[in-house]
């Protein structure tokens, strides 16, 4: 058994992220401002143990609700999947991370839709929060290349959906998804998916174009073959 520590610092979670949402022709995508506090997390495996900050995230999502995800639980996939990508600290000088095994640590998360029978009002969706600066924005992220002014994204909502969030997840390493796929990411998959409305999937996937005026969907990379790698359910650590 080769255990895992997964740890975040006290001020992860403090404060709204500030930055800019971006229609970058595959994704939407949210670069913090680069003066925000730093949202650090620590992990630690084989008893090396390196600190990471998040850099940016951004979505895949499908164009009906039994695809999107590019992790899939027990064979099931989920309409939209957020990859909040952190860098290895340690690099930070050289700008090089994707030439290191533990370059990166890309923490994924699963969205489904609430049923509409469980919420007549239909707008109390555990996640609904963490969208709401992107819902508002949606206009302007219609075209490719095109940037939201800075917003505040209620980051910490995110994890308050997540129960026992430092435990409640797997962990394998692995690639990017996207061209070149280096092996230099240390994948954490959050195994308890968040319920977010309908109607925010709904406008997630009809709004915005790609390069060819194309509705952005189903960009998402198929869940790949584990290739022999182990995946580990959980922190193991004590
Ligand atoms: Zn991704």
């Amino acid at each position: 058994m080769d255990p895992f520590k997964l740890r975040f610092k006290n001020e992860y979670l403090g404060g709204p992220l500030v930055g800019k949402f971006i229609n970058n022709a595959h994704t939407l995508q949210f670069n913090p401002s680069p003066d925000h506090m730093l949202r650090v997390v620590k992990f630690k495996k084989n008893g090396n143990e390196f600190r990471a900050r998040l850099a940016q995230f951004h979505f895949h999502w499908g164009d009906d609700n039994t695809k999107g995800s590019e992790h899939t639980y027990g064979g099931q996939a989920y309409p939209l999947e957020v990859h909040l990508v952190h860098l290895n600290m340690a690099y930070d000088m050289s700008k090089d991370h994707l030439t290191h095994g533990d370059g990166a640590l890309v923490i994924g998360i699963m969205f489904e839709p609430l049923e509409p029978d469980d919420d007549p009002c239909y707008s109390h969706a555990p996640g609904n929060k963490f969208f709401d600066s992107l819902m508002e924005k949606i206009p302007d992220l219609i075209e490719p290349l095109s940037e939201t002014c800075e917003v505040e994204v209620d980051y910490a909502s995110l994890f308050d959906a997540i129960p026992d969030l430092e435990n409640n997840v797997s962990h394998y390493k692995g690639s990017l998804t996207t061209p070149d796929c280096q092996e230099a990411v240390q994948w954490i998959n959050v195994l308890t998916p968040v319920k977010v409305s309908q109607r925010i999937l709904d406008r997630i996937r009809t709004k915005v174009k790609d390069n060819n005026d194309k509705i952005m969907v189903n960009n998402f990379r198929p869940p790949q073959p584990i290739n022999g790698r182990t995946v580990y359910k959980k922190n193991d650590m004590p």
